[in-house]
């Protein structure tokens, strides 16, 4: 079974960047620039935040996170949105998810430009993106077509299932690999027998957000397999994902691990899609 690595892979997109960012830093006076905006106190959100400053500095993006306290009203939150939307040197906003209970994350996701959406998850992002004139592609998504791309799998043709139908994941995959020619079914919580739609597939990219769900029972004989779950509480603790992934060898012809399979891929993306922003509204070519 080819285990296709992730890791690998986004290392590969962000040094890709680094001569794009030296690139628009050149011709800009100034690199890139990404704007995050966490509100609250959540530990883990703040962590992610972190990490993706983190990523952002390792390519030569620059980042600014706002921080806000967890009093933060909508309306102060909607005018912060604003001024991010409107500042000359702000390319890329990103607003991170959870908001507290009492934030409209559909408020958030109809206040973003477009143009600086770097997640590409907005509405008026998505309403592009499905038309086929995107912005930029939805960062998971967009990581799993990479992937693949990478290892020189061609979807074209083939018969593949997106388990799960969120805007975030399932939507958008199923949309990214009808666009690579492939035909798709979506299968959702209210699928019966979902194993009699992923042992027909060529291609099943699992987004269900069910640890474990899947395993060599479910897939068809050298089929491929990209697992998007994330899963902290995993056997021993581990992080898993969606899918059994050790009853996988010897079966399928190739699958993604977790970790070290589109997790990474989520965030080079997100690097990749800050850079594309910033290249469009300064008008260089990439
Ligand atoms: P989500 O919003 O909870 O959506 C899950 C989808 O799976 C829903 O459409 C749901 O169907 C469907 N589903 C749930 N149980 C199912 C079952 N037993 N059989 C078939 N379909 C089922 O989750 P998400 O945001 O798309 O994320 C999915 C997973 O990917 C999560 O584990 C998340 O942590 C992970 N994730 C990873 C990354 C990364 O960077 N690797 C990024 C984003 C998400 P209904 O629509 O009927 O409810």
């Amino acid at each position: 079974m080819l285990i296709l690595n992730g890791r690998e892979v986004a290392k590969e997109v962000r040094s890709s960047l680094i001569p794009r960012v030296e690139n628009f830093s050149r011709l800009q006076g100034r690199p890139p620039h990404l704007s995050v905006i966490i509100v609250g106190d959540d530990s883990a959100s703040h962590v992610y935040v972190k990490n993706k400053k983190i990523a952002c500095e390792s390519v030569g993006i620059s980042s600014t996170i706002h921080a806000l306290p967890a009093g933060t009203s909508q309306h102060e939150l909607n005018t912060k949105i604003q001024s991010l939307n409107n500042a000359e040197d702000v390319d890329g906003i990103l607003v991170q998810f959870p908001l507290p209970k009492h934030l409209s994350a559909d408020e958030v996701l109809s206040l973003v430009a477009p143009a600086k959406d770097a997640d590409g998850l907005t509405y008026a992002s998505l309403g592009y993106f499905f038309a086929g004139k995107p912005f930029v592609k939805p960062c998971t998504p967009e990581g799993v077509m990479t992937i693949l791309q990478r290892y020189r799998i061609s979807v074209e043709g083939l018969k593949a299932v997106v388990v799960g139908r969120s805007n975030i994941v399932g939507k958008p995959m199923a949309q990214l690999l009808t666009e690579a020619n492939a035909t798709v079914t979506v299968c959702h919580s209210k699928t019966k027998n979902l194993s009699d739609y992923t042992r027909q597939a060529d291609l099943v990219v699992v987004a269900a957000g069910k640890a474990r769900l899947l395993g060599k029972e479910d897939f068809k004989k050298d089929s491929i397999v990209v697992d998007v779950g994330m899963h902290r509480n995993g056997p021993g603790g581990k992080l898993c994902g969606d899918v059994r992934f050790e009853e996988l060898d010897g079966w399928v012809k190739a699958a993604t691990p977790v970790p070290g399979g589109v997790g990474p891929m989520t965030i080079a993306i997100l690097l990749q899609n800050t850079c594309i922003l910033a290249e469009k509204r300064a008008g260089i070519k990439s």
